[in-house]
This record gives C-alpha cells, sequence and structure tokens, in this order.
C-alpha cells in the first residue's frame, strides 16, 4: 500500500484546526468501523483513519509530521494507543458510544490481563510544626501498603505451583456480551467474574498471601521534609507505593504537608509576620526591643512617635524559598497596648500628662497626651 498523506486520508486541508480534525475523523471513523462497513476494505480504511488521526490530534506529533514525514514507525506500532485520555464522551458519538469505549479502552487494543501494569500511588498525610517546615527534616514514617509477596513473588500460587490458566474468559480476563444495533453488533465486555479480570485461577494458593501475591506491609519510610515546605504542599517518593501488577513497576508515594500554627509567627509564602505589642512610653519615647525569629532574638529600634500598625522589615528573616529562589523576609508589626489597671501613681501621673501644656506645640492647647494619642491612632 502507498502512502498516503493523513492530511489526505481525513480530506482536511494542512491548515485544518483541532476540531476540523476531529470533526472529519469522526465521520470516517463512523463510516469504516469494522462493526458497522462489511466490505473487505474497511478494516484498513479504518486502522488509516485512525492512524492519520493519531498523529494530527497530537500538536507534537503533527508538527513533527508536517516537518518530517510520517512519525517514528515504532509510534504506529502501538495502534490505538494515544487514545487513553483524550475525552470521546459517549455522548458526542451517540448512538456510537459503545463502540468508540471498546475502540478507546481497549477493544482496539485488548487489554492483556497478564500485561505488567503500575501499582497504586499512595498519599499520606504528614503533620509538621512550623519550624520543621522552615527549616527541612529528615524523619520517618510508616505506610501501611501492600507489597509484592515475597514467598509467591506475586504469583500468588504456592512456590512450586503456577496459577492455571481462567477457563471461563480463556485467560482474557473479560466475557464479552453482544448486542445488535442498526450499526452493527456491538461488543461489551465486562471483567470476569470467577477470575476478577486476573484471567488466572489459582488452584494451590501461597499461604503468605493467602493466593493474593500480595501482602499488607507497615513499611518504614524515609522523608526529607525539604526546608520551605509551605501548607498543603506535596513531595512525590517514586517507586514507594503500591505493588505493581504482574511484574508492572511500584506506585509513588506522595506526601502532603500539613503544617501546624506557629504561637507567635503567621507565614504568607517565604515571609514570616510577628505582632510586638508595646506600651505608650514605648513607642513614645522611643525603644530598642529584643524581637523573636526563626533565627533567634534580633535587637529592632523603634523610633519615638512610632503608631500603632507601623512594620519594621528584618530582611532575610524568613524562611528559605523551597525550590532555591532566595529567602523571604519577616514583618513586625507594632501594636500598641492601651493599659487595663493602673495604680494609683500611674493614674497620676496620666493626668499630669493630661494637664500638660506644651508650649511649643503648634495648637497651645493640645497636651503632650493628646498630640501622642494622635500619633499613635494616626495609623489606625
Ligand atoms: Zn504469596
Ligand atoms: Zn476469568
Amino acid at each position: 500500500m502507498s502512502k498516503k498523506d493523513y492530511y489526505e486520508i481525513l480530506g482536511v486541508g494542512k491548515d485544518a484546526s483541532k476540531d476540523e480534525i476531529k470533526k472529519a475523523f469522526r465521520q470516517l471513523a463512523r463510516k469504516y468501523h469494522p462493526d458497522v462497513n462489511k466490505s473487505t476494505d474497511a478494516p484498513e480504511k479504518f486502522k488509516e483513519v485512525t492512524k492519520a488521526y493519531e498523529v494530527l490530534s497530537d500538536p507534537q506529533k503533527r508538527a513533527q509530521y508536517d516537518q518530517f514525514g510520517e512519525a517514528d514507525p515504532n509510534e504506529q506500532q502501538g495502534g490505538f494507543g494515544g487514545f487513553g485520555g483524550q475525552g470521546f464522551g459517549g455522548g458526542d458519538f451517540g448512538g456510537f458510544g459503545d463502540i468508540f469505549d471498546q475502540i478507546f479502552n481497549g477493544g482496539g487494543r485488548r487489554r492483556n490481563p497478564n500485561a505488567p501494569r503500575q501499582g497504586a500511588d499512595l498519599q499520606y498525610e504528614m503533620s509538621i510544626t512550623f519550624e520543621e517546615a522552615a527549616f527541612g527534616k529528615t524523619t520517618e514514617i510508616r505506610v501501611p501498603k501492600e507489597e509484592t509477596c515475597s514467598n509467591c513473588h506475586g504469583t500468588g500460587a504456592k512456590p512450586g505451583t503456577k496459577p492455571e490458566s481462567c477457563s471461563h474468559c480463556h485467560g482474557t480476563g473479560q466475557l464479552n456480551t453482544e448486542q445488535n444495533t442498526p450499526f452493527g453488533r456491538i461488543v461489551n465486555r465486562r471483567v470476569c467474574p470467577y477470575c476478577q479480570g486476573t484471567g488466572k485461577i489459582v488452584k494451590d494458593p501461597c499461604r503468605a498471601c493467602g493466593g493474593k501475591g500480595k501482602v499488607k506491609v507497615n513499611r518504614k519510610i524515609e522523608v526529607k521534609i525539604p526546608a520551605g515546605i509551605d501548607d498543603g504542599q506535596q513531595i512525590r517518593l517514586s517507586g514507594q507505593g503500591e505493588a505493581g501488577v504482574n511484574g508492572g513497576p511500584t506506585g509513588d508515594l506522595y506526601i502532603v504537608f500539613a503544617v501546624k500554627p506557629h504561637k507567635v509567627f503567621k507565614r504568607d509564602g517565604d515571609n514570616v509576620y510577628l505582632e510586638v505589642p508595646l506600651s505608650f512610653a514605648q513607642v513614645a519615647l522611643g525603644d530598642e526591643i529584643e524581637v523573636p525569629t526563626l533565627y533567634g532574638k534580633v535587637k529592632l529600634r523603634i523610633p519615638a512617635g512610632t503608631q500603632t500598625g507601623t512594620n519594621f522589615r528584618l530582611k532575610g528573616k524568613g524562611i528559605k524559598n523551597v525550590r532555591g529562589y532566595g529567602q523571604g523576609d519577616e514583618h513586625v508589626t507594632i501594636r500598641v497596648v492601651t493599659p487595663k489597671h493602673l495604680t494609683e501613681e500611674e493614674k497620676a501621673l496620666f493626668r499630669k500628662l493630661e494637664g500638660t501644656k506644651d508650649g511649643a506645640a503648634d495648637n497651645e492647647n493640645e497636651s503632650i497626651f493628646d498630640k501622642m494619642k494622635k500619633k499613635v491612632f494616626k495609623a489606625d
């Protein structure tokens, strides 16, 4: 068979949009589907159309095809391999839903129950402290999971014996039911209930795993918490998930971090926030105070006349970026605290302050205390 141009096969122009290509493919696939079209060249045509669509519907493959012609021949052998998740809803195809389900979900490429399959991914939520998130830590967790039984190496059969092919599904793991429709015969497949889709029956089960081929273990796993990780972020531990099937690769383990709140610090991204309560006297007269940071206490000078709500930035005292993009800051917010309980002596001092006139002030009738209040509360 001479090689035809994929665009020609689908009957679309070189500049056809994704939708046009899809539409053309649907029409042709309906026309040539072997369940509908009984002519002898239908299967070949259908294959050709599918192949063309497989290439032209994938932007990467299409670009490669436009540039170099036919794509890598190895890729072509997969047949319907590329269609897994493209969302061919039954609704779009109307009565063809079943046919297409069958093509795209294993009808065209009959799923072999004995083929290796990847094990399930696992998710583990790990609660860590604010500091652990900021600085990272290496720790161990115990993860309950299924691993391949070492006694039977996953076959489920007693060592020295082998599982037999299931006689109900002839080892395919699937049972077919046929249905006649105006479009032709539609084959529905379901999982074989006798072998649970494995295609195999274990007559003499392994005693260690009861014939399952897998055992539940409480596996100790080392976790390196990356410095700078934040609440809700996750890491992937490749190959630490559940055992694969039929020798397939192991799944992955995802660790999702839940960071506990800190007593005084709050966090936003890589920045740390802290509120510091100060007295009237401290903000009015100025002071030098010590503030906590993740790296120990540091001195902070409070200028005279500082208002409540004023922010000071302590550069580099935040959290190291988890991807290595620098380091956050610590933001200190001043809160002026109004005293609740005053001694008689303190009350007398405040009254005196309230009555004091500041001759140099722009307003003759304003006391120092009035001015201080104005300054302090201006920000609010
Ligand atoms: Zn076993
Ligand atoms: Zn079976």
